[in-house]
């Protein structure tokens, strides 16, 4: 805990107290200002191989899939907790390595780490990690969905799972192309922390969810919060069409596949053409890829015509990865 807290504890405005009380100890006196938290556990085995991630990449995926999720309410993420339970061999190194990977992204995100536990397991390494952030411009939730949105998503779909599949078949090196971008997805995601913050602040998002398990299944998640239904135009996906050339249906990947840490977000359809305009350039690429409609059920616009869209995405008790 001592080496956590001095080579990687984190300092910030607001924070009184970090690592090394009982408790963290940080101020919110801002009127307006709304806190939201959320928390992610990786298993080995179920969520992740340890032979396929280094401790650098757990490190910063642990961080990143938090991030995503306070991007998806539109808040700036701001404390990260992280509770680890490791083998007793080679524990110290292996801590080390972990922070490291985790720094790099927390830097970058503004985000301190505050606290945690560090526990022994007698089975594989788990990782839980909780991330605090808060918002002075509203938080965007799921249910705001309205018939006749638009619906976008940010970067590319099916490039991380596209990644596993390079996992499982024993690639674990890349030194470019394809490859290297899909197995990056896999291992080091990019939380889209500024663009949640700013689709939120400028009030174009009025349903935000991250991709974490598939559009499939993550946009029927909206759907339902947001008691509507929609249709997705399969044509205009962000597809990682790369996927073909090793026997993979990009569509099935963009569709399914998970792990993606992109957003997706319900615009009014008035407000469409203006979101498009004012989008920053440094963000990455936007694409509107269909919208809601009144009813239930999320449906697949293609070529020959509507066909039902079920949820295939990645399920916990269902499946594994
Ligand atoms: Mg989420």
């Amino acid at each position: 805990v001592e080496l956590v807290r001095r080579r990687f504890g984190g300092r910030s405005r607001g924070l009184v107290r970090g690592i090394g009380d009982d408790a963290a100890v940080f101020r919110t006196a801002r009127p307006g200002e709304l806190w939201v938290a959320t928390t992610d556990m990786l298993v080995e085995k179920v969520d992740f191989r340890a032979g396929w991630l280094r401790p650098e990449d757990l490190g910063h995926k642990a961080l990143a899939v938090n991030l995503s999720d306070v991007a998806a309410m539109g808040a700036v993420p701001r404390y990260a907790l992280a509770a680890l339970a490791l083998p007793r061999s080679g524990a110290a190194s292996w801590i080390a390595r972990f922070y490291r990977g985790w720094t790099g992204l927390a830097r970058r995100s503004g985000v301190a780490l505050i606290g945690g536990d560090l526990s022994r397991s007698p089975g594989g390494i788990q990782v839980a990690v909780t991330v605090l952030g808060s918002s002075r411009s509203g938080i965007v939730y799921r249910s705001g969905g309205r018939p006749g949105d638009l619906l976008y998503v940010t970067g590319t779909l099916g490039c991380a799972a596209a990644g596993l599949h390079l996992l499982r078949r024993g690639r674990r090196r890349a030194v470019g192309g394809a490859a290297r971008r899909a197995l990056q997805a896999q291992a080091r995601p990019e939380p889209r922390c500024e663009v949640g913050a700013w689709l939120a602040r400028s009030g174009f998002a009025r349903a935000m969810i991250d991709l974490s398990d598939g559009l499939s299944t993550d946009l029927a998640r909206l759907c339902s919060a947001s008691s509507v239904g929609a249709e997705v135009d399969i044509e205009r996906l962000p597809l990682f069409r790369e996927a073909s050339g090793w026997g993979l249906d990009p569509v099935r990947l963009a569709l399914d596949g998970g792990e993606d840490y992109e957003l997706l977000v319900a615009v009014p359809a008035a407000r469409a053409p203006r979101l498009e305009r004012a989008y920053l350039r440094r963000f990455p690429p936007l694409t509107r890829i269909g919208r809601l409609v009144a009813g239930r059920g999320v449906s697949a616009l293609t070529g020959s015509g509507p066909r039902r869209l079920p949820p295939r995405g990645f399920d916990h008790f269902f499946g594994g990865r």
